[in-house]
């Protein structure tokens, strides 16, 4: 509609005066166009993630499609299946028929074939297999009851009262099954976390799982929530601050509402009242009364979440009812038209664009599948679901027992931080020094408001020039001198932002987990719906913060699981160094070399000669390095920093050692950690040989390490052998045993075991009780050791040594 509607305007104004002025020649020449466009559409049609467009934006259709992954072979048999015109039972005849060459294609596809040729796939890891394809016969006849269930894994959770061993046979396979590497990882750690729990004799009769979903997203869109939560988190300070006195969330969020909106409700166009007071000033809505409305109702699945909420004034509420508000504004419940919102709705400059612009104006349908991508991601429900399967499988539980209350409960990460943030439980995190520090702070900023409202106008400038530095406080700008108000203002911002920071979650400190886990226990089955009362809390009655208090200080979090750091860089060789030994080479891009790295997003970070100097040195090639040693001095000789940087992006364009030689991309380069001893050579084709020469496929860990053999040397020194990730533990270990250099191997250290001393430990002015005590870190070349005690007190550098002479041992 917007889009017609610019046409029309685009051929009134342009196309038609021009061809009627002569000037040339009735022909639209495309500057004339782009100039057009420049000025009604705005440079910018569509706005990148978390930028706003100029100017009038294109709303765009949301996508319809981008089902979980899982599930893509059988969607592509259902839309082959629409595009055939056969009937389901036909259709399937076809694709079984292999004589049919019509359908060859598709059956390589979904793998139906073998990778062979004709004959029929029959392995279900490596696609499908014939019996997959009976999803088609319960479509029947017609196309209304298309739909895919998943009967494999049916099948499997209908042995959940089978024999034991059936029922183990069945774990490893549907876990074979799966294909997605990160999930059949998961399912593995939690098919053996339920084997430790079960051989301990702790017996289990309720599980709570939580799902982070960031887990599951890929850097763009892991990307995206983490500037969605920041920006939220800004307007939330925001908010606070200019409501001013205590709040609450719902009414943070109703301003927070009323900015996005421009001050005004979307269904009228009305202003809202002053959000500060109760005054409503006449032709003005009341803030106080105006209401959070669903854009998607929750009947239909929309969340009470910020992307699917609007401000909407009592009158406006009360017109829509129940209705979707299109169906509203079709009805005319609302004193302005459809056209007329579109265009509220369009000029919301605080409103993201790419969501909640597109929620407003499509259909409802459209809407609520939109808010289901948005907010509910499928990847968590499908492992959500096959972790369910598993857990009664292993516990011999039968499948979402009717009637029962549920034994397995799913939620997502965002639950049980609610919970714990509305009890201000994650203030307990951080161990003393944390909490002392935060609570100091809090103190200070206290007094100083204290003092600046006690000021005098003569004692003030000196008063808040004695702010401390990292307060970062500025005055007015332009002013001379501090003024009251603002000094408050700058005050209670700090207060605000203090006080977030002490409810934050203090991911450091591990205990994080247990402390979740303690919540989690209490979240009953009703925690999955919005509508029980304690959907987002704690049973009443008691004074949780406390309580938790009390069970954190004697915590420590043991069953901690630091999954094996992956193999991250291939190299595609080992070359004798200067020193004869083999080393790693790896192929570096020139251009990217002048930068300080890549973000996690994959944009270069900031441009610098230095960077190219101070890799110069790893460069295989002498020439090469010379030529960039020398266009490096060049780059110095120009003063600009943006034109030294355009100059390098042109450089590289055309990098060349002789006029008409070979265009220098990459470059061979020493690695970063060129010691053969970081690579494994892990190449299919392996022979001792080819190792020795240095060639094959070889892998590095970055140097990371799945823990630590601590050993004792011929004169019972303790030494550390760090276990590489391609390594196998055992083997060090009986390498080690080998040697002469060592007499006896101690124990296997990894961060987050538990440790035990049996008497107290000095070192320096530390003094560390006997007892048990969580490892932080381990510092190879140093020898030493950071602990955490149980009360989340960090013990920085414990040596080993010390530690020794007291039983020093591991526990868990
Ligand atoms: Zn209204």
């Amino acid at each position: 509609m917007e889009l017609k509607r610019l046409y029309d305007d685009h051929f009134a104004e342009t196309v038609l005066k021009r061809m009627t002025s002569g000037k040339t020649g009735g022909a639209m020449t495309k500057k004339m166009l782009c100039d057009w466009m420049g000025e009604h559409i705005g440079p910018k049609t569509t706005p990148k993630p978390g930028q706003e467009g100029k100017g009038k934006e294109i709303i765009e259709m949301p996508k319809a499609t981008g089902r979980a992954r899982f599930s893509r072979p059988a969607l592509r048999l259902v839309k082959e299946l629409l595009l055939s015109g056969l009937s389901p039972a036909e259709f399937k005849a076809a694709l079984l028929d292999l004589n049919n060459p019509a359908y060859d294609e598709l059956r390589k596809a979904v793998k139906l074939v073998g990778d062979g040729g004709r004959e029929m796939n029959t392995q279900e890891m490596r696609g499908m297999i014939a019996a997959d394809l009976d999803f088609l016969d319960n479509i029947g006849a017609s196309w209304d009851k298309i739909s895919i269930r998943d009967e494999r894994l049916e099948a499997i959770s209908e042995l959940t009262q089978a024999e034991k061993e059936a029922r183990q046979a069945a774990i490893t396979r549907m876990i074979g099954m799966e294909i997605n590497p990160k999930i059949r990882h998961r399912l593995t750690l939690l098919d053996h976390i339920l084997d430790e729990v079960i051989a301990d004799g702790r017996p289990l009769d309720r599980v709570v799982l939580e799902f982070a979903r960031e887990e599951w997203l890929g850097p763009k869109r892991r990307k995206e929530l983490m500037d969605f939560q920041a920006e939220r988190k800004q307007q939330n300070i925001t908010a606070r601050l200019s409501l001013g006195g205590e709040v609450t969330q719902k009414a943070v969020l109703k301003h927070q509402l009323l900015t996005e909106q421009g001050g005004r409700c979307l269904f009228c166009g009305k202003n809202f009242s002053n959000p500060k007071t109760t005054n409503v000033a006449h032709g003005e809505l009341s803030f106080e009364n105006a209401h959070l409305a669903h854009i998607v109702a929750d009947s239909k699945g929309g969340p009470r979440a910020y992307v699917n909420l609007v401000l909407a004034c009592d009158g406006c509420n009360r017109a829509q009812e129940n209705r979707y508000h299109a169906d509203a504004f079709a009805q005319n419940r609302f004193p302005i038209g459809w056209d007329a919102f579109m265009g509220i709705v369009s000029g919301c400059a605080g409103m993201r664009p790419f969501k909640k612009k597109i929620l407003c104006t499509k259909s409802e349908d459209e809407a609520a599948l939109m808010v289901q991508n948005k907010t509910a991601l499928q990847e968590t429900a499908w492992i959500a679901k096959l972790a369910r399967v598993l857990i009664c499988l292993k516990l011999g539980w039968k499948l979402d027992a009717e009637g029962e209350e549920r034994r397995i409960v799913v939620v997502t990460g965002s639950v049980t931080n609610r919970v714990a943030t509305r009890y201000g439980l994650y203030s307990l995190l951080g161990g003393p020094e944390r909490v002392k520090k935060l609570a100091d702070a809090k103190a200070a900023i206290e007094t100083a408001v204290k003092n600046v409202e006690e000021a005098s106008d003569d004692e003030l400038d000196k008063l808040c020039d004695d702010f401390p530095k990292e307060w970062k406080m500025k005055k007015r700008k332009g002013a001379d001198h501090w003024d009251k108000d603002h000094a408050l203002w700058l005050l209670r911002r700090l207060h605000i932002a203090n006080e977030d920071e002490i409810n934050e979650k203090d991911r450091k400190d591990d205990r994080h987990h247990a402390l979740d886990a303690m919540v989690l226990s209490f979240l009953s089955h009703k925690a999955g719906n919005p509508r029980e009362s304690l959907y987002f809390g704690l049973p009443p009655g008691k004074n949780w913060k406390e309580e938790f208090s009390l069970r954190l200080s004697s915590v420590q979090a043991e069953s901690l699981r630091f999954e094996k750091p992956v193999l991250r860089e291939t190299i595609y060789g080992l070359r004798p160094g200067e020193s004869g030994k083999l080393s790693a080479v790896i192929r570096r891009e020139v251009f990217p070399m002048a930068y300080g790295g890549l973000t996690p997003d994959g944009k270069l970070i900031k441009f610098a000669v230095g960077n190219l100097r101070s890799r110069l040195p790893s460069i295989r090639i002498k020439s090469i390095s010379s030529l960039l040693g020398a266009i490096a001095n060049d780059l110095e000789g120009i003063a600009d920093g943006q034109k030294r940087e355009k100059e390098w992006y042109l450089l590289c364009q055309d990098l060349r050692l002789k006029p008409n030689g070979p265009l220098i991309k990459k470059v061979s380069c020493w690695s970063d950690k060129p010691e053969q001893a970081n690579y494994c050579n892990m190449s299919k084709d392996w022979t001792p040989e080819r190792e020795a020469a240095g060639k094959g496929q070889w892998r590095c860990a970055k140097g990371s390490h799945q823990g630590q053999w601590v050993y004792l040397d011929t004169l019972s020194k303790p030494r550390i052998r760090a276990v590489k990730v391609f390594e196998s533990i055992a083997k060090v270990k009986s390498d080690l045993e080998a040697d002469s250099d060592c007499a006896r191997v101690v124990m296997f250290l990894q961060s987050g075991c538990i440790v035990k001393i049996d008497g107290e430990v000095k070192s320096g002015a530390k003094k560390l009780p006997e007892g048990n005590y969580r490892v932080g870190g381990v510092e190879e070349a140093a020898r030493k050791i950071d602990l955490y005690s149980a009360g989340g007190t960090k013990f920085e550098k414990i040596p080993l040594t010390s530690l020794l002479t007291q039983n020093f041992r591991r526990v868990h």
